[in-house]
């Protein structure tokens, strides 16, 4: 999954075009910029690649996040339904525009389980949020119906997923929004950045006003411009920008190479008795910067995550226990925790509408081990720790 694996000569180049004419802004300065417009040359590529109408650059995939939220009008007291197998950034940036974010259990695709959506609906739900974890996909075409149905909009938090497809599109294509991370453990970085991507021009025009404070970018002059209504700054800088664009070219690669190392260990494992893989929804294709696995029980996955630690296969992930992947160690959401006062409602439904047990969810999890999936290994490396990992998980499953 790390574009950090690969920064060379071709971001290089980008980031140099920056720094000659010295302009970091993406708006403005269109005379000492010598042509250089690197954020909207992204957009364009990105739009091109993902086969949508519109995209739009900024400074994370957090804030693409609340950016798709905000301009579909979703705030105060809506609801948005959410996997409670994801990163923070889901409930925060729900949060940030007064929304209320509903957990609902994962089934073994390790993303939103439709019929747990359908049951947490209510008038107040204005959105579902499906989060393609760890490079494949949830299950678009039932959510889509479900969300058509009940008149909600489908946003997907395709962060971790980006190359990846369902039914022919590329993910980030299918639902209303598509939000992707080019932050630094990403498939393809800027260091830090985001994108939003839509097929619909009046989420777009809104989209490039709200994230840089509310400017209309009519005319010449930055300073005369309008605002019709407020905004943030979401902006992603020029030299971010210039990085990503390379990357961004180069993301076919980073996928063939990710699907090349992600099929050995996949062919290893096939023969240790008693591993199973998740379930990847018919006609998706996933982007293959995870390889995830389920063992028998939690007892054998804990233990084998443990194993592999100490026989030195790094890039293991048992995320049941993990701080900021899955519900279990949210504590800070659930009470919530803000360093700042929250209005009261926020606080009460927040309480109301999520539990702090989740045993449809708890019963993938627990068994589930997310193996990374690295670009800069060799063909020997990944047979040797394919074979590596074979031999630990056998011994922990026979014993
Ligand atoms: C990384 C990530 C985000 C947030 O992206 P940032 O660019 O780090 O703000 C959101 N959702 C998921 C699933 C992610 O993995």
């Amino acid at each position: 999954m790390p574009g950090f694996e690969l920064f060379g000569d071709a971001e290089k180049k980008e980031v140099q075009d920056v720094l000659d004419n010295g302009v970091l802004m993406r708006y403005g300065f269109d005379g000492m910029r010598n042509g250089h417009w690197k954020t909207r040359e992204l957009e364009e590529a990105l739009a091109k690649r993902m086969q949508v109408s519109h995209a739009h650059v900024v400074s994370s995939g957090t804030t693409a996040l609340t950016t798709a939220l905000a301009v579909a009008g979703i705030g105060h007291g809506d609801e948005v339904i959410i996997p409670n197998f994801t990163f923070v950034a889901t409930f925060e940036s729900i949060m940030m525009t007064g929304a209320i974010p509903v957990m609902a259990d994962i089934d073994d695709t390790l993303t939103l389980d439709p019929s747990a959506v359908e049951a947490v609906i209510t008038e107040k739900t204005k959105a579902v949020m499906p989060v393609h974890m760890c490079g494949s996909m949830a299950d678009l075409g039932a959510l889509k119906k479900i969300c058509d149905t009940h008149g909600l909009l489908l946003i997907e938090d395709a962060c971790q997923a980006i190359g990846g497809s369902y039914a022919g599109k590329p993910l980030g294509s299918y639902g209303d929004f598509g939000c992707f991370s080019f932050d630094y453990v990403k498939t393809i970085t800027c260091g830090e950045g985001g994108a939003l991507i839509t097929n619909n021009a009046e989420y777009q025009t809104r989209a490039h006003m709200f994230t840089d404070h509310g400017h209309d970018h009519i005319g010449n002059d930055r300073g005369a411009e309008a605002h019709p209504f407020l905004g943030y700054n979401f902006r992603i800088s020029e030299l971010n920008a210039a990085v990503g664009l390379a990357q961004l070219r180069r993301l076919d690669d980073f996928i063939s190479t990710q699907k090349r190392n992600y099929e050995l260990i996949r062919s290893a494992l096939t023969e240790v008795d008693g591993v199973s893989f998740r379930r990847i929804p018919e006609t998706g294709i996933p982007n293959y910067s995870f390889l995830n696995i389920f063992l028998p029980d939690e007892a054998t996955a804990s233990r084998s995550a443990i194993a592999l630690k100490e026989a030195g296969v790094d890039g293991c992930f048992y995320w049941y226990d993990n701080n900021w992947h899955y519900y279990r160690k949210w504590g800070h959401f659930q009470k919530p925790e803000s360093i700042f006062p929250l209005n009261s409602e926020m606080i009460d439904r927040i309480k109301d509408r999520n539990s702090n047990s989740y045993p449809n969810s708890d019963k993938w999890m627990g068994r589930n081990i997310s193996i990374l999936i690295k670009l800069s290994w060799s063909e020997q490396e990944v047979q040797d720790r394919a074979m590596k990992m074979a031999e630990v998980l056998s011994q922990v499953l026979i014993s």
